[in-house]
């Protein structure tokens, strides 16, 4: 059996918040248990939300957490050329096309489940005058070059109740939009990319994220890269129910400590004492 090897993967847009820190916990604590490792892995992809305080915020709050991790940390933004290199991979078998709506456009379009002409391609073209908005996976190309792996698409989760096999519902998000006009690398193919690379055999993130092994597994099996299990946390909620999240500018680890919280009252917090 392969060692136990997780990652966490914050991405950089603001600084972060009791939320992140309880996935933290969470993450290093099931490696600890494992006699695993977690890596750390910057996912700063989205170039115009990134910003290099944020990165040496999430080394500092975390190593303030009692946190480590192997060195060197892999930054994503670094690596724009090998999100590229698979996106040409899955271009040259005929797996993609050039999608010129925008997502404003795209958010539009019919439920990309209930069958009809929803997959945008080459001849419904919307031009805005400028090139082509995104470029986008083919999921009827990904069928047929599948064949009968397509049906057999399937994920492996751990829960408190053990490994579960979950059928994949690939198009659950529709076409993937596997890059855009301004980032040269979605999410989905950066991720799962990194996470063959260095050899990710479990991935531990919050349920936001539950639906992502449905397309996660798709790229991986076209790529023939190794299935990880998946295993979901829950959410920090705030006093309304409603998940913390940086773009509401939840109270960051960064201000806590100002106020003169420790690290030890944040794990006791978050229950991890
Ligand atoms: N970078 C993602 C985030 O900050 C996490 C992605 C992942 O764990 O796969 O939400």
């Amino acid at each position: 059996m392969s060692p136990f090897r997780t990652r966490f993967a914050p991405s950089p847009t603001f600084y972060l918040h009791l939320g992140h820190a309880a996935s933290a916990l969470h993450v290093w604590r099931r490696a600890a248990d494992a006699d695993g490792e977690v890596l750390l892995r910057i996912e700063d992809i989205d170039t115009t939300r990134c910003r290099p305080e944020y990165t040496a915020a999430i080394y500092e709050d975390l190593a303030w957490l009692g946190l480590t991790w192997p060195e060197p940390v892999r930054v994503q933004s670094e690596h724009f050329s090998d999100y590229e290199a698979v996106v040409e991979a899955l271009t040259r078998r005929g797996l993609t096309y050039r999608c010129f709506r925008t997502r404003s456009a795209l958010a539009e379009l019919p439920d990309p489940r209930r069958p009809g002409p929803h997959a945008p391609d080459e001849e419904t073209e919307l031009l805005d005058g400028g090139g082509p908005f995104a470029r986008r996976l083919s999921l009827s190309a990904c069928r047929e070059e599948l064949g009968d792996a397509w049906e057999a698409l399937s994920f492996t989760e751990r829960t408190p109740q053990g490994l579960v096999t979950r059928t994949a519902d690939p198009m659950c998000e529709g076409d993937l939009v596997l890059a855009r006009k301004d980032s040269p690398s979605a999410y989905h193919v950066a991720a799962t990319h990194d996470d063959a690379l260095q050899g990710v055999t479990d991935i531990i993130r919050g349920e936001d994220l539950i639906d992502a092994p449905h397309v996660q597994t798709l790229l991986q099996t076209l790529m023939g890269w190794p299935a990880p299990v998946y295993e979901h946390h829950s959410l920090v909620l705030d006093e309304t129910g409603q998940k913390l999240s940086k773009r509401q500018q939840s109270i960051s680890l960064a201000s806590l400590r100002a106020d003169g919280m420790t690290a030890d009252q944040i794990r006791s917090r978050l229950g991890f004492s």
